[in-house]
């Protein structure tokens, strides 16, 4: 099957009034959890690259590898890039066949300076018309999350106000808004199990009823596991205590408009707990494929659980994929087109 858009496939979650995970990759294993996982539970999936994720594997060696993964594979799959610096990121990532981008104008090119809302604006708009062109969707990020990923991040936090966003959505044409209430990047979220007064989930709310045609995105959304961190440090890990976020507090985001969660860190968790546990059980062994299996395994339980929780399980064949030449199409008549 040709990817999917994430504009066709937050739509039809938006229909379904389920949320879909938004897994990244970096390697073979990890791409073969993801997408086993959606197979296995018949979940649309978005399969999202970070430039750290591009010049760790090769940018064409992942867009190979996930395009091989989408064809022979009968559920949709999304290839999006996950926070691109500047525009010429993202058009690089169109250019190499990626059906959807993330231009982070949150911050400046540097991927650490907060920018001013007209950069953003400016930055987010040139992709849209230069993405609806070619029939690829676009997020874009108002307000800035906490926690450093991959060494993007400012470190601070600025939560999205509601009616700037109504604006932003208006200048842009963003198909989706990744929107900052309160969680941050990384392992290290929370030192205390969140509540409703750190994660401002009133903002979502707000945005929804201001906004209610446009898909919101959650980012720093891993829940970080106990047992996870329990197993890795059971098995020679030191990793301090730590709490992410809540999957109730997710499906209460998307009870409100939420339709992409990206999903980092819990994959990593549960790579790092089998990879240590395998190691420490077989100290004679040396076949990498020992290892690497259960890896593959504990990335794809953790995106089986997210699927279901997240209500996208058996949505996988509620409706055919359009091809960027449908999507195209779609966009001509929008406002931001080119
Ligand atoms: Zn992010």
């Amino acid at each position: 099957m040709p990817l999917a858009t994430l504009r066709q496939v937050l739509d039809e979650a938006a229909k379904g009034g389920y949320g879909v995970g938004a897994f990244n990759v970096n390697n073979m294993e990890q791409l073969q959890g993801i997408v086993g996982a959606a197979e296995e539970v018949q979940a649309p999936v978005i399969v999202q690259c970070s430039r750290g994720a591009l010049s760790y594997a090769g940018a064409n060696y992942i867009r190979h590898m996930i395009m091989a993964a989408a064809e022979d594979s009968s559920i949709p799959i999304v290839l999006h890039l996950d926070h691109g610096d500047k525009p010429e990121t993202c058009f690089m990532a169109i250019d190499l066949g990626f059906t959807s981008v993330m231009m982070d104008g949150s911050l400046l090119a540097d991927g650490k300076t907060p920018s001013d809302y007209e950069y953003n604006v400016d930055v987010t708009r040139q992709v849209v018309e230069a993405a609806h062109a070619k029939g690829v969707s676009v997020e874009g990020e108002l307000g800035t999350l906490g926690g450093i990923e991959d060494g993007h991040g400012s470190g601070e936090v600025h939560l999205t106000d509601p009616d700037q966003a109504v604006d932003f959505v208006e200048q842009t044409g963003v198909d989706a808004l990744a929107v900052a209430i309160g969680t941050s990047h990384g392992a290290y979220k929370f030192t205390a199990k969140p509540t409703g007064d750190v994660l401002a989930m009133n903002l979502i709310e707000e945005i929804h009823q201001k906004l209610p045609e446009t898909h919101m995105v959650m980012h720093g959304s891993s829940s970080v596991p106990p047992e996870l961190v329990e197993r890795i440090n059971n098995a020679g890990g030191k990793l301090e205590s730590t709490f992410g976020v809540p999957v109730e507090e997710i499906q209460q985001g998307i009870r409100h408009g939420v339709r992409k969660v990206n999903v980092d860190t819990d994959g990593r968790l549960a790579i790092t707990a089998a990879l240590r546990e395998t190691l420490n059980a077989n100290p004679s062994e040396f076949d990498p494929r020992a290892f690497f299996k259960p890896a593959r395994e504990a990335q794809k339980q953790v995106c089986m659980d997210r699927m279901q929780q997240f209500g996208a399980a058996g949505h996988a064949g509620d409706y055919t994929v359009l091809s960027l030449e449908e999507m195209k199409t779609r966009y001509a008549g929008s406002p931001v087109s080119a």
